[in-house]
């Protein structure tokens, strides 16, 4: 499948971006992993980019432009790819529809998930991130939590809160989500690509989501 997942910060893109590839052995592509990663490893690229997610801004269109050109050029996106955390802008979304063609390659759809504001505040509160840049696992302290000690149940690395998950972080994502993110909804509505799912239980919404591939 080729699909964008679209939707504020704790709509739950990423854990259906991970339960999505599961289905067809599309790889899923989160530009917040990449950067989490990069300033990490404390490349170039996340030294530049760090100052930009720490507080919870975006990082500038033509960095993340660099990345994806990048990514979506390997060979193991051949079987497709779901995109988490990408576009961002109608800039990005623009690009992407140029790369998309150059690469001759078409998107399935863009998978909106919408999720009522408190259960998104209580899913970015209660969220915890595997620290292996490799992994990255999600976990949720309430519903889905990692194991006792705190460590990833799949690679044993402690799981951490991200540093963009301050309360005053995550009032800025999602400040930015409404201003420069949710305009994409009318964009990919006007290219005929936008479809709409709730995301309340995640394997819920992954099925819709494969059924509306499968129709
Ligand atoms: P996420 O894990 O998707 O919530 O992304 C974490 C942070 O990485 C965001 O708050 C931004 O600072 C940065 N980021 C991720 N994807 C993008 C993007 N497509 N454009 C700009 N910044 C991004």
């Amino acid at each position: 499948m080729r699909v964008v997942l679209l939707g504020a910060p704790g709509a739950g893109k990423g854990t259906i971006a991970k339960l999505l590839a599961e289905f067809d052995g599309s790889v899923p592509i989160s530009t917040g992993d990449i950067l989490r990663s990069a300033v990490k490893e404390g490349t170039d690229l996340g030294k530049k980019a760090k100052e930009f997610m720490d507080s919870g801004d975006l990082v500038p269109d033509s960095l993340i432009m660099e990345i994806m050109e990048a990514r979506l050029r390997k060979p193991d996106c051949r079987k497709g790819f779901i995109l988490d955390g990408f576009p961002r802008t109608i800039f990005q979304a623009r690009e992407l529809k140029n790369l998309l063609a150059k690469l001759s390659v078409k998107l399935d759809f863009t998978a909106n998930l919408e999720a009522p504001r408190d259960i998104i505040l209580d899913r970015l509160t209660t969220r915890r991130t595997c620290c292996n840049p490799d992994c990255q696992a999600i976990y949720n302290i309430k519903n889905n939590p990692p194991q006792e000690d705190g460590a990833c149940k799949l690679c044993h690395h402690q799981t951490m809160q991200r540093d963009d998950e301050t309360e005053e972080a995550i009032a800025n994502r999602l400040e930015i989500y409404h201003q420069k993110t949710a305009p994409l909804i009318g964009y990919y509505e006007k290219e005929g690509l936008l479809k709409n799912f709730l995301s309340l239980v995640a394997d819920d919404t992954v099925s819709e989501i494969k059924k509306a591939i499968s129709a």
